[in-house]
């Protein structure tokens, strides 16, 4: 059985949904991965009577608890004190912990408030988790069943400790036999038609099949057991990924680093070292925002598509039109790409959810010509995400050699 795992996040700002809770979701991630089983997650305002009662509660039913925030020096930050008083432990002045709190206003030419003294006050017997990041230390201990670790609540502190001073002491205090987790990711095809298309194969009793559709990808998850053959996981994963055809933009999980569609097409275009220009109409921005900070992007530009082309000519002549602005933009930008966007209907219909869009992608890649048609439902917001993202994915078959369409 594997070990069971709290998290619980401190602040009145969790609790009342000012801050979202994402520390919690990326130490359950993080901790399913390693082989704990998360049973639950808590959000805990500042009162300290209501954070001394959880804690007396996880040591008795966790193995394991990881809890953030509630660190600092402030008069709301009350996790040290709540541990001193659930269990019994008096607070000791940590003379490392207060060295390196003040060290790190002095590399920063700050003078130390007086209040984060505060910070270097431990509970007797915690073993200091220090914190090149910011102020505040971390500090863990064991008490009753359950070993807590205590982080700050920023995450990028968090994350840091977590990675540095955490994850490599967790197999020395647990036994942990972790699964492994693949992910067969998709765009363009929809759960029920993966469903369907992968339904004759069959998966052994102990993997787990499960699927997680987002706005950007649908995701066909298996879980594997701890130990599970290599071959006859790489195996599984190629029968069922055979049916998703070129709908597959990556596989996660079997060791090579991938991510979503726009990382994929990252890494292909910087391997290239190829540029791109684009001309967007139904994303409205959104397309040229997606390839945010990307090298590779030359040019971006948004038209109301009806304002260049026209509304009233045919399809044709308007795919002839868009084709020949793409090369107008070669030429004049010298990109080795030009991804042109059409959308070429009016305003109303993109905006109104119960009629769909009809866009024409066109990539010009070197001297030869992709295309593809999509028709896009639902309200403005997903067709701008549909479109943007339909546009990249023409862009993505290309460099991954797939076909445009089927
Ligand atoms: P410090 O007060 O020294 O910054 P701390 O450990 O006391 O550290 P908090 O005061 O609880 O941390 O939180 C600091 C900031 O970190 C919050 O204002 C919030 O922006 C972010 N934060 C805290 N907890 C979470 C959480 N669970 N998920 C996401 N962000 C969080
Ligand atoms: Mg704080």
């Amino acid at each position: 059985m594997n070990p069971t795992l709290e998290i619980f996040s401190q602040g009145e700002e969790i609790v009342t949904g000012q801050t979202v809770d994402t520390n919690a979701a990326w130490l359950s991630q993080q901790a399913v991965a390693c082989g704990f089983t998360v049973t639950r997650h808590t959000a805990v305002g500042d009162k300290l009577d209501d954070l001394i009662v959880l804690l007396q509660d996880i040591a008795q039913r966790a193995d394991c608890c990881i809890c953030t925030g509630g660190l600092g020096p402030t008069s709301d930050d009350l996790t040290a004190e709540a541990v001193a008083r659930a269990f019994n432990l008096p607070l000791q002045f940590d003379a490392i912990a207060f060295e390196q709190i003040s060290r790190f206003f002095v590399n920063r030419n700050r003078i130390m408030p007086a209040s984060n003294r505060k910070q270097a006050m431990l509970p007797q017997g915690a073993e200091l988790i220090k914190n090149d990041w910011g102020t505040a230390p971390g500090f863990s201990l064991h008490y009753g069943r359950c070993w807590f670790a205590f982080l700050p609540g920023v995450p990028m502190e968090m994350m840091n400790l977590f990675q540095e001073s955490i994850l490599p002491t967790l197999p020395t205090r647990f036994l942990l036999q972790p699964g492994q987790l693949v992910s067969i990711k998709t765009f363009g095809l929809g759960e029920s038609v993966i469903q369907e298309r992968i339904h004759s194969i069959e998966i052994p009793a102990e993997v787990q099949l499960g699927f997680r559709a987002g706005t950007d990808d649908v995701q066909t998850k298996l879980l594997f057991p701890f130990a599970y053959s290599q071959s006859a996981m790489t195996a599984l994963v190629a029968r069922l990924a055979e049916p998703l055809g070129d709908y597959v933009f990556a596989i996660e999980g079997l060791g090579e680093t991938v991510g979503d569609l726009i990382f994929e097409i990252d890494k292909l275009m910087t391997a290239r070292k190829h540029t791109l220009a684009i001309v967007e109409t139904a994303s409205h921005g959104l397309l040229a925002a997606k390839c945010i900070g990307l090298e590779w992007l030359l040019s971006a530009s948004y038209q109301q598509a009806t304002a260049r082309l026209g509304t009233k000519i045919d399809t044709e002549s308007l795919i002839t039109a868009a084709k020949a602005l793409a090369v107008d933009l070669q030429k004049a930008g010298g990109a080795d790409y030009v991804l042109v966007q059409l959308y070429a209907g009016d305003n109303q219909t993109l905006h109104n959810k119960d009629q769909s869009i009809v866009v024409y992608n066109i990539l010009l890649a070197g001297d030869t010509f992709q295309q593809a048609t999509h028709s896009i439902a639902g309200p403005i917001k997903r067709k701008q995400n549909q479109a943007a993202l339909l546009a990249l994915d023409l862009l993505r078959r290309y460099l991954q050699d797939k076909a445009i369409s089927d």
